[in-house]
C-alpha cells in the first residue's frame, strides 16, 4: 500500500515544478503531489539566481526559450503584481565595448523583433552615459522589458497555491526508484511511497539522474555550471544604476560577467560559468566524488572539455583571482576598483550537453510512457517558468491518461 496516492507526481520543488503542479490543478487534474527532496521549496537555481525576468532577446527565434520566456514573462510580471510580490520592469542595458561587437548587437536587436519583445532601443556612447556615467560603450541596446523580481517570494507564492488547491507537498521526499505499476507508477521516495498516475520530472541538477531512476535513458547529461557573484559595496552604487550586461558570446549559453541590481537594492556583479565538482556545490571547495565521476564518465563532457578547455581554464582563474573577475567587469565600467566588490553568493546551473559534447541552446522535454521529463531548463527558466508550466500541462492534456 501506498502513502500517498496521486493522479501526478511532480518531481521537484523548484519555480518549474511548482508552476508545473499549479497548472495541472488549473486544468482540473484533481490530485497532485509535489516530492522534494530538501526541507524546504526552491532550495536550488530557483533560490540561487540573479532575479531577472528577461525580456526574450537572447534566443533563437521559434525556439522554446524565445516563446516560453516572452510568454513568462508577460504572466510572471502580472503574477508578481497580483500577488504584491516585490518587482520592477526597470530595464536593461546590453553594451558593446568595441567596434566588432556591433554586428551581434544588431543580431540581438534582429532576434528581439522576430521574438515580439517590443520597447528594444539602439542608444549610442552619449546615450548610454546619461542612463550610466559610468558605462564605457561604442553602442547600446536599451531593453525596457526586462525586470527583476523576488523568485523565492514566487516559488512560496506558487506553493502556498499548490497546497490551497489541495496539492499535497511532500518535504525531505527524494524520489529514490519509480517502477511502473498496473498502468501507472509506484514511487519509493525517502518519505515514503507515492502512487501515482504520472511522473513529470521538473529536478534540476538531478533531472537526468531521475530520469534513470524512472527507467528513462536520456542521451543528455547534466553538467553543474557554478555562477558566483560580487556584491558592490553600497557606497560605490553610483557606479552602476541598473542592469549592464555585455554582448554574450554565441558560442556559449552563458550571459557573460554583468551587473544587476536586486529587488532588495543590493547591486549584483556576475555570474561566472565555472564547471563545478558537486551539481549542488556552492563553494570553489565543494566537491562530490559521484558527482564528478559521473560527469568525467560521459562522452558529452569528455568532448565539451577538449573543444573548450582554455575558456575553462580561464574562467577557474577568474573564479580563483578577484583581479582577473574585476577585469571581465572593468570592460563595462572601467572605474571599477577591486575594493568596490566583496564576495556575495553563488548558484549552480543545471546545463545539459548532448553526447556529442554540444551544450543544449534550448529548453528540452522528454515524453515516455507516462512520464514526462524536463531535461533542460536552465536560465531563462525562472522568467518562463509560469509558461512552462502551462505547457506541459497542455501537452499532458492531449496525450496523456486523464483520472
Ligand atoms: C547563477 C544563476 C543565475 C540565474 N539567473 C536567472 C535569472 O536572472 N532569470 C531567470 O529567469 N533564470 C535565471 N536562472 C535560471 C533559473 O534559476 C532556473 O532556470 C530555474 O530556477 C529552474 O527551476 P527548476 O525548478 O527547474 O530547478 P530547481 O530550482 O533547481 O528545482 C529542482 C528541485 O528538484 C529537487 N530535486 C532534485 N532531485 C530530486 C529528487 N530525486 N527527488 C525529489 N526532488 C528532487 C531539488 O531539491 C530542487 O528543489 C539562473 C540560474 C542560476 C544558477
Amino acid at each position: 500500500m501506498a502513502d500517498v496516492s496521486a493522479d501526478v507526481a511532480v518531481i521537484g520543488g523548484g519555480i518549474v515544478g511548482l508552476a508545473t503542479a499549479r497548472a495541472l490543478q488549473r486544468r482540473g487534474r484533481a490530485r497532485v503531489c509535489v516530492l522534494e527532496k530538501e526541507a524546504r521549496p526552491g532550495t536550488h537555481q530557483s533560490g540561487h539566481n540573479s532575479g531577472v525576468i528577461h525580456s526574450g532577446v537572447y534566443y533563437r527565434p521559434g525556439s522554446l526559450k524565445a516563446r516560453l520566456c516572452v510568454e513568462g514573462a508577460r504572466r510572471m510580471l502580472a503574477f508578481c503584481a497580483e500577488r504584491g510580490i516585490a518587482h520592477e520592469k526597470c530595464g536593461k542595458l546590453i553594451v558593446a565595448v568595441g567596434e566588432d561587437e556591433l554586428a551581434r548587437l544588431d543580431e540581438l536587436q534582429r532576434r528581439a523583433a522576430a521574438n515580439g519583445v517590443d520597447g528594444v532601443t539602439r542608444l549610442d556612447a552619449g546615450q548610454v552615459r546619461e542612463l550610466e556615467p559610468h558605462v564605457r560603450s561604442v553602442a547600446a541596446l536599451h531593453v525596457a522589458a526586462t525586470g527583476i523580481a523576488d523568485y523565492p517570494a514566487v516559488v512560496a507564492a506558487l506553493a502556498a497555491d499548490v497546497a490551497a488547491a489541495g496539492g499535497a507537498l511532500l518535504p525531505n521526499a527524494e524520489l529514490l526508484a519509480g517502477h511502473a505499476s498496473g498502468g501507472g507508477w509506484l514511487l519509493r521516495t525517502r518519505a515514503g511511497s507515492v502512487a501515482t498516475g504520472l511522473v513529470v520530472n521538473c529536478a534540476g541538477l538531478q533531472s537526468d539522474v531521475v530520469a534513470a531512476r524512472c527507467g528513462a535513458r536520456p542521451e543528455v547529461r547534466i553538467v553543474p555550471f557554478r555562477g558566483e557573484y560580487y556584491l558592490l559595496r553600497p557606497e560605490r552604487h553610483d557606479l552602476v544604476r541598473g542592469l549592464v550586461y555585455p554582448v554574450p558570446d554565441p558560442a556559449f549559453p552563458f550571459l557573460g560577467v554583468h551587473f544587476t541590481r536586486t529587488v532588495h537594492g543590493l547591486r549584483e556583479a556576475g555570474p561566472n560559468a565555472v564547471l563545478a565538482f558537486a551539481r549542488e556545490g556552492y563553494t570553489r571547495t565543494s566537491l562530490s566524488l559521484t558527482d564528478l565521476s559521473a560527469t568525467l564518465a560521459f562522452r558529452g563532457f569528455r568532448r565539451l572539455a577538449a573543444r573548450y578547455w582554455r575558456v575553462a581554464l580561464a574562467e577557474y582563474h577568474r573564479s580563483w583571482s578577484k583581479p582577473a573577475f574585476v577585469r571581465a567587469l572593468r570592460r563595462m565600467v572601467p572605474d571599477l576598483r577591486a575594493g568596490d566588490l566583496v564576495p556575495g553568493g553563488a548558484g549552480v546551473r543545471a546545463q545539459a550537453v548532448g553526447p556529442d559534447g554540444a551544450l543544449l541552446d534550448d529548453f528540452s522535454l522528454l515524453r515516455t510512457e507516462r512520464a514526462l521529463h524536463v531535461l533542460n531548463a536552465p536560465s531563462p527558466a525562472a522568467t518562463a517558468s509560469l509558461a512552462i508550466g502551462e505547457h506541459i500541462a497542455a501537452l499532458l492534456e492531449e496525450a496523456g491518461p486523464r483520472p
